[in-house]
């Protein structure tokens, strides 16, 4: 599937319409999901132009790979601090997973005990 430029994380990260930023470096940008599932719920996307988990980690260069991974550790750990009780992190993939948008973002999750992982 190609990129899209025009879905929704593409224009927040061009400033066309705004977000609630919890944290930015040179490739990733962090902010607080628009309808949140649990009491924390935010989005770590890549400033890249990746649509989905297996495009990021065939396309992307290390250093955007790295960048990413240590943004969902350090924002979970030192900007949520969600460490000590726990959190989940997901990463929704096309239709079947669930995949609104088509650009390449983890969900931190939690603040609740978030129960099953995967529904009946
Ligand atoms: P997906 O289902 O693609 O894994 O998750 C997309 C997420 O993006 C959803 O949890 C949805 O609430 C969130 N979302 C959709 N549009 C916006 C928006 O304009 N701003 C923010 N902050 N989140 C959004």
């Amino acid at each position: 599937m190609p990129y899209d430029n025009n879905n929704i994380f593409a224009k927040i990260l061009r400033g066309e319409i705004p977000c609630d930023k919890v944290y930015e470096n040179e490739h990733v940008l962090a902010f607080n999901d628009i309808g949140p599932q649990a009491p924390t719920h935010v989005l770590v996307i890549p400033k890249g132009e990746y649509v989905s988990q297996d495009d990021f980690t065939n396309n992307a260069s290390d250093a955007e790979i790295a960048a990413l991974w240590r943004a969902v550790g350090y924002i979970a750990r030192d900007v949520l601090d969600l460490a000590d009780a726990g959190y989940r992190t997901i990463q929704n993939t096309g239709p079947d997973g669930g995949q609104e948008v088509p650009h390449f973002h983890v969900h931190i999750c939690g603040g609740k005990r978030l129960g099953r992982m995967i529904p009946e």
